[in-house]
């Protein structure tokens, strides 16, 4: 796909349900990150609306043969879905592109086959994953029974709108489920191509639905008493308030994938600076640094600091910034200007402080009001909010270690550990690193997501419960069922 003209793009309508979009509800203006231009409305959901989807929801798990027929053919159907989401990129990548802070260059090349891939690995599962025979007495047979939950609600971010979706209802429907998702109100329409893609495939309507709206719709999703599992990727702070939602109307099982604050450690032993400088800066610059496991935290050994440092700003000066519908774009607009205040609010303080801007900081320029310039902040240390809160944005804090002990507290987050990165040209060092690190997934010699699917991905502490991606993430959708028959003869 190449350049596009944002105004080309059709803009489906808010929401999905029963295998129909419409709009209904008070209307709230949506922006393209990229220019600040609002270029669309969505309606927003009231209660009523809500309880329609959840309750028609209902009505497809129980009625339709989803969850009822051979798990192998609603694996075919899944397989069908994500083909037709391969095969509808034209279409998908430049409302994807043009909503969000995705280059559409990246939402062609990653985001829209990810997003079909990972369904497809989610759809393999329902044939293959199920109870299992347990050792009992003789004369008796244990076993458990896998069942799907009946509707889940799913709530997703505005960071990668299709795949950060796409991980929280595939794993779901390829278990049987039926799905109720909430996407951001900042990034609503791409999911809901998605769902007239699933009618195309022959997924039955009322298996999957989007409702439109912010935290309150998403608040009341949680609270449905027809809800029976919530699977949710977002901020902290809103997991907590999920968390009791579901603990104050169920008790309902909850995934949640939060944020994180993740440190790269880099030692004086590795084989190449500039290799590993492509990797930090790839890791902070990606999506604008708007990314869950960006590497936002640069821990250097003392010896090679000033030298990594210097290329991974050199680098920083070939990124491309520009909208997200010219395809030379390789760096993201930030998703809204009040966001772009507040990370410049951080680093502004972070100066005042005593920490010292390497390079960036601030707006591109005046005019570009929504686009950052790839920032490094050097010596910052964790009482500071640059190196203890997550910016969500691409701001590196650069802090030195002399010794694997130094570096390994240094490492140590307070409350967060989504994920950590570790480049080092020792085995045995590096080993005892991922042993000690406290992170949900610790890279080595390399930094980010891959296309090994089957690898989970969850965080430990404030960063999370449970995994997206994996077999944990396909078993979280079903319950167990235990059952114990008694055959010794004289029994009934
Ligand atoms: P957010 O928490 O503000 O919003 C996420 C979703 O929750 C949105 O759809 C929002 O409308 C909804 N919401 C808000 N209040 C709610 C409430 N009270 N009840 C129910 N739903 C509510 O997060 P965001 O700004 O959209 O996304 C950025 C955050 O997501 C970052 O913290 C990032 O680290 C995190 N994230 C985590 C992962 C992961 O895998 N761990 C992946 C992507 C993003």
């Amino acid at each position: 796909m190449t350049s596009f003209s944002p105004v080309d793009v059709q803009i489906p309508n808010s929401h999905f349900i029963g295998g129909k979009a419409f709009n209904r509800g008070e209307e709230m203006d949506v922006w393209r990150p990229s220019d600040g231009q609002a270029y669309a409305s969505i309606s927003v959901a009231d209660l009523d609306l809500v309880d329609h989807a959840v309750e028609n929801a209902w009505q497809a798990f129980q009625q339709s043969n989803w969850a009822t027929q051979s798990p192998r053919d609603r694996a075919k159907v899944m397989k069908r879905w994500a083909d037709l989401i391969e095969a509808d990129v034209n279409v998908l990548a430049p409302l994807e592109a043009m909503g969000s802070t995705r280059p559409i260059l990246a939402a062609t090349q990653w985001d829209i086959p990810f997003c079909a891939e990972g369904i497809r690995f989610f759809a393999e599962f329902a044939d293959k994953c199920g109870g299992e025979v347990i050792p009992t007495a003789n004369g008796s047979l244990g076993m458990t029974i896998t069942e799907p939950y009946g509707v889940v609600g799913a709530i997703a971010p505005w960071n990668f709108p299709l795949v950060m979706a796409s991980w929280k209802i595939a794993p779901a429907m390829a278990a049987g489920n039926a799905v109720v998702l909430k996407p951001s109100e900042m990034t609503p329409f791409s999911v809901v191509r998605l769902a007239e893609l699933a009618i195309e495939a022959g997924i039955p309507p009322g298996i999957f639905n989007v409702v439109q709206g912010d935290g309150r719709v998403g608040d009341a999703i949680c609270r449905h008493p027809r809800i029976s599992k919530v699977t949710f990727t977002g901020s902290t702070k809103t997991g907590a308030l999920i968390m009791t939602a579901c603990a104050q109307t169920g008790t309902k099982p909850v995934t949640l994938e939060l944020g994180g604050k993740s440190p790269q450690l880099v030692f004086d032993d590795i084989k190449s600076i500039d290799k590993v400088a492509r990797r930090i800066a790839a890791a902070i610059t990606t999506n604008a640094g708007q990314v869950c496991v960006a590497g936002s935290r640069l821990l250097v050994q003392k010896g090679i600091a000033d030298q990594l440092v210097s290329r991974i700003s050199d680098i920083f000066t070939e990124m491309v910034s520009g909208p997200t519908w010219q395809s030379d774009v390789t760096m993201s607009p930030i998703i809204s200007s009040r966001e772009l205040d507040r990370i410049d609010g951080v680093v502004q303080r972070t100066v005042q402080q005593g920490g010292e801007l390497f390079a960036g900081g601030g707006r591109l320029d005046e005019e570009n009001r929504t686009f950052y310039k790839p920032t490094i902040l050097t010596n910052v240390n964790m009482s500071m909010e640059a190196v203890h809160d997550e910016i969500f944005g691409p701001v590196l804090c650069v802090e030195t270690f002399d010794s694997d002990d130094d570096a390994l507290q240094l490492a140590s987050h307070p409350s967060y550990g989504l994920s950590a990165g570790l480049h080092t040209a020792d085995l045995n060092r590096a080993m005892r690193m991922v042993k000690a690190l406290e992170a949900g997934t610790v890279w080595v010699n390399r930094y980010g997501r891959s296309w090994d699917f089957a690898i989970p991905t969850g965080g430990f502490k404030s960063s999370g419960i449970g995994k997206d991606l994996g077999r944990f993430a396909y078993e979280a959708n079903q319950k167990t069922k235990s059952v114990l028959i008694d055959f010794s003869a004289d029994e009934a």
